[in-house]
């Protein structure tokens, strides 16, 4: 399983570098101060040059579950969308919530700015701890309420590891024969 249908939106899954997806909009785990790191963060300003960095800079900052725009760079997406993940500490602190704040403010700023395509990474399960398992279910329940009220044909979840293949296909395949 690797395909669903929400209403009009597709929500697709493949394993690989979201750098080269080519999308409309890749969304960034970004860090608050957007100033970079490792991680998907870092492969995303190397892939994509300067320019995003320096945009990142006159933005300032992204405060956890919300999300900016910059232009892409040298990516062929057209814009990249940073949001903030929680870092888990537990998951008391309110982790589930701002996580799925994250999912649908991305799709919300990436719908603003006319993308209709959009490929998500699994924010806030590298460096940041979230559970995997927990984590994609949050990603998937957030994303299928949000695309409801969007114009969003497709969103594509671009994981790294065969766990997190395995995790998102579970998740993917009891939604679809709900
Ligand atoms: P966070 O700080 O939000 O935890 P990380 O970048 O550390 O963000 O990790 C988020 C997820 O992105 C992890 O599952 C990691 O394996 C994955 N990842 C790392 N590099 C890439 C990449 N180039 N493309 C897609 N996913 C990536």
């Amino acid at each position: 399983m690797t395909e669903l249908t929400v209403d009009k939106t597709r929500l697709t899954l493949v394993q690989g570098d979201i750098t080269v997806q080519q999308v409309d909009a890749i969304v960034n785990a970004a860090n608050s101060a957007l100033r970079g790191g490792g991680g998907v963060d870092g492969a995303i300003h190397r892939a994509g040059g300067p320019d995003i960095m320096a945009e990142c800079r006159r933005i300032g900052g992204c405060p956890p579950g919300q999300a900016v725009r910059t232009t892409a760079g040298r990516l062929s997406a057209n814009h990249v969308i940073h949001t903030v993940g929680p870092v888990w500490s537990g998951g008391d602190a309110g982790e589930p919530d701002l996580l799925a704040s994250a999912y649908r403010r991305s799709l919300e700023v990436a719908a603003a700015h006319g993308a209709r395509t959009v490929a998500f990474p699994s924010i806030s399960t590298g460096v940041y701890g979230y559970p995997k398992d927990l984590a994609a279910e949050t990603a998937l329940d957030a994303v299928t309420t949000a695309v409801i009220n969007l114009d969003i044909d497709q969103v594509r979840f671009v994981v790294f590891g065969d766990d997190d293949l395995e995790i998102y296909q579970r998740a993917m395949q009891a939604r679809a024969s709900e």
